[in-house]
């Protein structure tokens, strides 16, 4: 092993694999090092991968990688314990090169990308905990790990939502809140093809994304989801932390409530329980973003904060892409200078030009329009009662259209559904 490299990436997620890959390219010496037996090891993720980014790093990568299907069907529904009110979308758009969006299995999505980082020459070490950072005179200057030192010009830091390294490294300094994360849990349910080109309505190779508030998550602030792969559905929960103060229902009563929904359980009926995985989600979005650098570090993905919960998707893999070629971008222009106090200083601009911080900032007042509790609560019934009134017949006294919006939107306030419907429509 060298005694020492240009670039240390902690973490062997997306944003590392990424990272490490543009870096090897480039040709630095470049050492991965993953705590797993191996890339996707103990990595979750929903989900489904937006394209537009990786397409910049590996043209055409569905063709080659192992993704699942391509999403062709975007579903939304709001939720009562005993109906669903859905949205669906169908368009060309979501089936076009750079707009369409890929559902992935981590294990295998991300071990493939560390390869196509070691292929570019970056080495991989794997089953290795990065314990420490070496620190010189403010300056990171390398890694503990398993009790040896690695020393390196740069640690990017890609080591997920729970970085225990970013506070080490100065670039947190105020612990996460539980109102800030969410803990998502999710199953992998095996069908077979054939089952769930029939059940949810999709060809072969297409897939579909369904994500629903209300009941699944109790009424409380999250939701469930619901990805076909290529033969397993990926079915789960995602709620903010501080939620568990106000209910008995763990996170696991809320995901089999889910799965016993009358229209959920006859899609997985018959299925195989293949896997159960659970993981942090940081979703306060822009205002709780890190320092995305520092002296001799820099930090990638869901370590930095990037990641947006937008209730109708979850968008962290795209922007760990991103934010990977960003930080890429800033070691390679400063490759000559690394030891220099302020070689990273450029982070911030490349963060800019990708877009990272663009789109972090346009949702930065999502996240507080969904702490509105009537969003996982009252909606829901709201819209079930009104549309029950236009659809149950059972030989009762006909009311107006009028009487009948009126009756269910007095229950929630019309005066709190114009406030907000002004909030959202302003938060988006
Ligand atoms: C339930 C759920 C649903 C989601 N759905 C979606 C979705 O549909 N679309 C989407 O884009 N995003 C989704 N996300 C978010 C997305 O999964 C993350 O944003 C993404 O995984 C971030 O990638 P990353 O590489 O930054 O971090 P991670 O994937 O968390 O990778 C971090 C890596 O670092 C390693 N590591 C950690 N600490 C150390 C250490 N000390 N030493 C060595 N290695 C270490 C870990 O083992 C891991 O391999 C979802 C997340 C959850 C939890």
């Amino acid at each position: 092993m060298a005694d020492k490299f240009n670039v240390i990436v902690v973490g062997g997620g997306v944003a590392g694999c990424v990272t490490a890959l543009m870096l090897a390219r480039e040709g630095l010496e470049v050492v991965l090092v993953e705590r797993g037996n191996y890339s996707g090891a103990k990595n979750m993720t929903g989900g489904r991968l937006y394209s537009y980014s990786l397409e910049r790093v590996i043209p055409d990568f569905a063709s080659v990688a192992p993704v699942e299907r391509r999403v062709v069907r975007e579903r939304i529904s709001m939720m009562t314990e005993k109906s669903a009110t859905t949205i669906e979308y169908l368009s060309d758009a979501l089936k076009q090169n750079g707009s369409d969006s890929y559902t992935v299995l981590r294990a295998s999505f991300d071990r493939w990308l560390c390869q196509q980082a070691e292929a570019a020459g970056a080495m991989h070490i794997a089953g290795m905990l990065v314990e420490d950072l070496i620190i010189n005179d403010g300056k990171v200057c390398g890694i503990i790990a398993g009790g040896d030192e690695i020393l390196a010009d740069v640690v990017v830091l890609a080591d997920g939502a729970n970085s225990q390294l970013m506070e080490r490294a100065g670039l947190r300094t105020k612990p996460i809140k539980p109102s800030e994360i969410a803990v998502g849990v999710k199953e992998l349910i095996e069908l077979g093809a054939k089952t769930i080109e029939d059940r949810f309505n999709v060809a072969s190779g297409e897939g579909l994304s369904w994500l629903c508030a209300g009941y699944p998550s109790g009424g409380k602030i999250g939701g469930g989801l619901i990805y076909t792969n290529k033969d397993s559905i990926s079915i789960g929960v995602v709620v903010t932390l501080s939620e568990f103060n106000e209910t008995e229902l763990s996170i696991n009563d809320m995901l089999e409530n889910f799965k016993r929904h009358s229209v959920i359980a006859p899609l997985i009926n018959g299925g195989k329980l293949l896997e159960y995985s659970g993981h942090l989600v940081a979703e306060a979005g822009f205002s709780a973003l890190a320092k995305p650098s520092g002296s001799g570090v820099l930090a990638v993905g869901d370590a930095a904060g990037f990641v947006m919960n937008l209730g109708y998707t979850i968008r962290g893999m795209d922007l760990a892409v991103s934010s990977a070629i960003a930080a890429a971008k800033t070691i390679v222009a400063a490759r000559d200078n690394l030891s220099d106090i302020n070689a990273l200083d450029g982070y911030k601009g490349n963060l800019e030009a990708e877009g990272v911080l663009a789109d972090m900032k346009h949702y930065s007042n999502f996240p507080s329009f969904m702490e509105n509790h009537r969003i996982f609560g009252e909606y829901p019934e709201m819209i079930d009662g009104l549309l029950a009134d236009l659809f149950v017949m059972n030989g009762s006294k006909p009311r107006s259209l009028v009487s009948k919006l009126l009756s269910a939107a007095n229950k929630v306030g019309v005066l709190n559904i114009v406030g907000d419907a002004i909030k959202g429509v302003r938060s988006l």
